[in-house]
């Protein structure tokens, strides 16, 4: 996916000359979590890679919450940001500062405005006779998106896809993406009661809960394809929410931890950066 990002990059590049060209990515941090700094860091690189110019702004944990609001109000207005992104999760203030960013530069499709753009972009497809196609997103949620990505090749219409949790980040969008597919979605969380059976009937099983390895191999419908969000440490290692050594031997296909979901997110927030800029630079020209 990066290869092709990054094609693309070098293909706009030729066509608008550097300046225009070059889509850029403005990323936030405050405070200086480790694991932030570390998927900060993953970006950047990323960023690197495909020639997407990125730029960092860090804040002390205590600073202003105004001083973080001016900074964004810059970026909102700076023609060479194709996209905003606030590396959560935030000391204070997370939704007032998530809401200034401009829903054009969303690169994290966090904002209200696109959530509903995506809530409501099914029956618009339908009504075309498409389905949704993650490659051809903006400013929509990057794990989401990722996931959508890895699903690519696996049969979603009319399937029975179990996405454990809830999540404005992960669960909710990828549910809508799913039913933008024809999927048959049921969201499973912290209330409900039978979620083995739940899972059990799966085609496709998503876990996006932060519990480590709670997915059995016996949950697991010989056959599904399984996608592990979870990010959890155990005992000093990354595990997902998936118990990988017995799921593997039921399911038809399965994403590892860490190495899956992880770097797909990443691959997708420049692939929003990039739509982005190819959609202002069509803007401008009309
Ligand atoms: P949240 O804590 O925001 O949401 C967790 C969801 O899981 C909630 O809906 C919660 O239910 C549900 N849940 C929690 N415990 C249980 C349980 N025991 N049984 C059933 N449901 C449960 O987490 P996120 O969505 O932000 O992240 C989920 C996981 O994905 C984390 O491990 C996170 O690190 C990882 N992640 C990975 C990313 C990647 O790029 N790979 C990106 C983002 C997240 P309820 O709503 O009832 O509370």
């Amino acid at each position: 996916v990066l290869d092709r990002i990054s094609k693309q990059v070098t293909m706009l590049v030729a066509k608008n000359g550097p300046i225009l060209g070059v889509p850029g990515l403005a990323v936030i941090q405050v405070g200086n979590r480790s694991d932030s700094s570390k998927y900060v860091e993953m970006k950047h690189l990323a960023a690197k890679k495909v020639g997407i110019a990125s730029l960092n702004f860090a804040f002390e944990k205590d600073c202003k919450t105004e001083d973080i609001i001016g900074t964004i109000d810059k970026l909102n207005q700076r023609q060479d940001i194709d996209g905003i992104l606030v590396q959560l999760p935030l000391p204070r203030d997370q939704k007032r500062i998530l809401n200034t960013i401009d829903p054009e530069k969303d690169v994290d499709g966090f904002h209200p405005y696109n959530i509903g753009l995506l809530t409501r972009m099914g029956e618009e497809l339908r009504q075309e006779n498409k389905l949704f196609d993650p490659t051809q997103c903006r400013n929509v949620a990057c794990t989401a998106m990722g996931v959508m990505m890895l699903l690519e090749g696996t049969d979603i219409a009319g399937k029975s896809a179990v996405i454990l949790g809830r999540s404005n980040i992960v669960g909710l969008p990828l549910a809508l993406m799913l039913l933008h597919r024809d999927a048959t979605v049921t969201f499973c969380h912290s209330h409900t009661v039978d979620i083995k059976e739940r899972c059990l009937q799966a085609d496709i099983l998503v876990a996006a809960m932060g519990q480590a390895e709670m997915v059995k191999g016996d949950w697991i419908k010989p056959g599904a394809v399984v996608i592990d969000v979870g990010i959890n440490v155990q005992n000093e290692i990354l595990v997902g929410d998936v118990d990988f050594k017995q799921a593997v031997k039921r399911a038809a296909r399965i994403t590892p931890v860490p190495g899956g979901v992880g770097p797909m997110t990443v691959a997708m927030l420049m692939l929003n950066t990039l739509n982005n800029r190819i959609h202002r630079l069509a803007h401008l020209k009309i």
